[in-house]
């Protein structure tokens, strides 16, 4: 019986590879990869949950990666990009300009006349945003479409968190909205939605049914004056991923079996109008991990330090400097070892001489040995875009879709 040529999977399996198969297709580590099976499996998921009738939106700043927003292109019904460049990918991807939002509290005037002769539609995040896009649209020759993004007055209270209600550059405050509704009037352009965002990362379903519930009020209140009906609205999206120890998954189901319950009402009130879910990491951050290797073991004053070849520059969200106030591991293996029995305690630290440089503090893992490879998982939305990759001038991970 010949053995040859037959790999013992051994530790991780993903992208139907091994760790080491997909660092000799990465080339060298550190490297982010993600599974588009993975990517699939999530939103057929979803789909086959939530009613018929809604859109569903990615959010390109959660992945960016154009192999990944091309991926998406056919999976979803439209992007929501908050950057010109954001907004180039998505059209690069063949998205048609109607199915793009494009958010943001800064948008330049550049940004804003590319939006306009692209036909996105501009979500207005205030009076001179308003004014400058209907000069832009007279000046183009093109009517723009406009949306308003709402700074929600609702409040949702849930182990101490709030989210909406305060002061806030993102949207317009609720109060603030009929001025603009004048204005538009005055210049002669329509609406062609409401954009609310009230969230993000959330893991409570409860949470997020009320959020969608107040966030469908709101849309009511302010769609009651209205001359023509909108095009769409776009409720936010707010579903969250565990990352942490502890941390529960979000109860999808309960989710959209809550969402059955408003949206026939929206659909009577405003039969002209689509509904929007906009999601960004719930859809890719459990596809992707992080991949970097084990470069040195030392130990210092009884503590076990596992250095490895990546670190904060390349995943920030892992370090616990991508504003969490209290640092916790991001689920850490040894993507090469089985789990095992014998485990021992250390740090898992990253190549930048700074102590914010942290992978993993006191985890248990199998022992480690120089070569092997540390992979961070939960890794596939603000990774490589949302990390300082010139701090330190080490070289950028590789990113690949498997
Ligand atoms: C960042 C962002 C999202 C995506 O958030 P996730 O937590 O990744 O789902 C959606 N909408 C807006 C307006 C955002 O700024």
């Amino acid at each position: 019986m010949s053995l040859t040529f037959i790999r013992r999977p051994l530790g991780l399996q993903f992208g139907g590879m091994d760790v080491g198969q997909l660092a000799d297709r990465a080339g060298r580590t550190p490297f982010f990869a993600y599974d588009r099976s993975a990517i699939d499996a999530r939103i057929r998921e979803l789909r086959s949950l939530l009613p018929c009738g809604i859109h569903l939106h990615y959010s390109i700043k959660s992945n960016p990666m154009p192999a990944v927003v091309h991926y998406l292109a056919t999976r979803v019904d439209g992007f929501d990009v908050a950057s010109a460049q954001e907004m180039a990918l998505a059209l690069d991807a063949g998205t048609t300009p109607a199915a793009i939002g494009f958010a943001g509290p800064g948008k330049s005037h550049d940004d804003l006349r590319r939006a306009i002769a692209s036909g996105v539609n501009v979500h207005v995040e205030s009076q001179t945003q308003l004014r400058l896009v209907t000069a832009l649209g007279w000046e183009l020759g093109v009517p723009p479409s406009v949306a308003i993004r709402v700074n929600p007055d609702f409040q949702i209270g849930h182990s101490g968190m709030r989210m909406g209600g305060g002061a806030a550059p993102f949207g317009v405050d609720v109060d603030q909205v009929p001025a603009l509704l004048r204005e538009l009037e005055a210049r002669e352009v329509g609406l062609a939605g409401f954009h609310i965002f009230w969230g993000s990362q959330c893991l409570h379903a409860t949470t997020v049914i009320e959020a969608q519930r107040q966030s469908v009020e709101l849309i009511f209140r302010l769609a009651s004056t209205l001359p023509q009906p909108l095009r769409f609205v776009n409720l936010g999206g707010g579903f969250g991923i565990p990352y942490f120890p502890g941390e529960t998954p979000l109860d999808v189901k309960a989710v959209c079996k809550a969402m059955r319950d408003w949206l026939p009402r929206l659909c009577e009130r405003l039969p002209e109008t689509t509904p929007i879910l906009e999601l960004g990491r719930y859809l890719v951050g459990e596809a992707g991990i992080y991949v970097c290797r084990v470069i040195d073991l030392k130990v210092s004053r009884g503590k076990t330090f596992v250095i490895t070849d990546g670190g904060m520059h390349h995943h920030l969200a892992a370090s616990g400097n991508f504003g969490q106030v209290l640092r916790r591991n991001f689920p850490v293996i040894i993507g090469n070892r089985p789990e095992g029995v014998t485990r021992e305690r250390c740090h898992v630290v990253g190549c930048l001489c700074t102590p914010l440089d942290r992978l993993a503090d006191d985890i248990e893992l199998p022992e480690v040995h120089i070569g092997d490879f540390v992979v961070v998982k939960q890794s596939g939305a603000y990774g490589r875009s949302a990390s300082p990759l010139r701090f330190l001038s080490h070289p950028e991970p590789v990113e690949m879709l498997v």
